[in-house]
């Protein structure tokens, strides 16, 4: 069966607005287009794109997502903390080094201090390795093979449809093995919760960002012999379907 890449991207004078992606079978596509239309017609807009493609090869199935845990703090900076000291036990990169890779991500990562469009690319050597620093490397080609069941479950479970988009990317992203954690924060200054994920686990962390910030980004810490251009043939050309949830 043929499988097809549905993606949509909005924005509004030249910024970014809202993006989503879905992989689906070819009888899926006017559904799943209208119910990304929809979901946009919220928001201001003055640019929408929608691009529909055939796969070029068959998905990478992948049974589980990472197993989804949650952390509760009464400050951003504890939640911070929290995540600055895990990451540096995990990855072995003093905690003052790790803090200051992250901390570009709450100023803007990208040269000119705005929010880059991909993820910044950190070695454990704590080097940046983006081919691009103003743009950062993006996650694409990645859904659920049963988008709407998986939605419903984490929908009911309390989790937000963010959750179900940044889990799909995690996942994907944790399953290559030169890719060892991830940090991320929303862009969007009134969504506060982020997360941080290693190889088995995805954890929220709330609040991880203060309130009213518009910054926000992703770091993926990579082996420090990472090849770059086949870390970003997998991120942005292997597709990958994700069978279920991992609670
Ligand atoms: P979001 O979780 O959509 O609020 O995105 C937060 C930040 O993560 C954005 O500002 C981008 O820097 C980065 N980002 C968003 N989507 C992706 C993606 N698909 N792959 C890599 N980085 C992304």
């Amino acid at each position: 069966m043929s499988l097809y890449s549905i993606k949509v991207r909005t924005s509004l004078q030249g910024n970014h607005v809202s993006g989503a992606e879905r992989i689906v079978s070819k009888d899926k596509i006017p559904d799943v287009v209208r119910h990304l239309l929809q979901r946009q017609s919220a928001k201001d807009f003055d640019f929408s794109n929608v691009k529909i493609e055939k796969l070029k090869e068959k998905p990478l199935i992948l049974e589980k997502s990472l197993k989804i845990e949650e952390k509760r703090f009464t400050s951003w900076q504890e939640g911070l903390d929290f995540a600055a000291r895990f990451l540096s036990d995990y990855l072995k990169i003093e905690k003052n080094t790790l803090e200051k890779l992250i901390k570009q991500l709450y100023e803007g990562a990208s040269p000119d201090k705005k929010n880059m469009r991909g993820a910044m690319v950190v070695s454990t050597d704590g080097l940046r390795l983006e081919k691009d620093p103003y743009r950062g490397v993006r996650t694409v080609l990645v859904d659920f093979v049963d988008r709407e069941r998986i939605e419903e479950k984490l929908l009911s479970l309390g989790f937000t449809p963010r959750t179900v988009d940044a889990l799909a990317i995690s996942t994907k992203n944790l399953a290559y093995p030169d890719i060892l954690a991830e940090f991320c924060i929303s862009d969007d200054s009134d969504y506060t919760t982020g997360y941080i994920a290693i190889k088995d686990k995805y954890i929220r962390v709330s609040p991880l960002k203060p309130y009213g910030l518009p910054k926000g980004g992703r770091v993926y810490f990579v082996k420090s012999n990472t090849d770059i251009d086949k870390l970003y043939l997998y991120l942005e050309n292997t597709p990958v379907l994700i069978e279920d949830v991992a609670l």
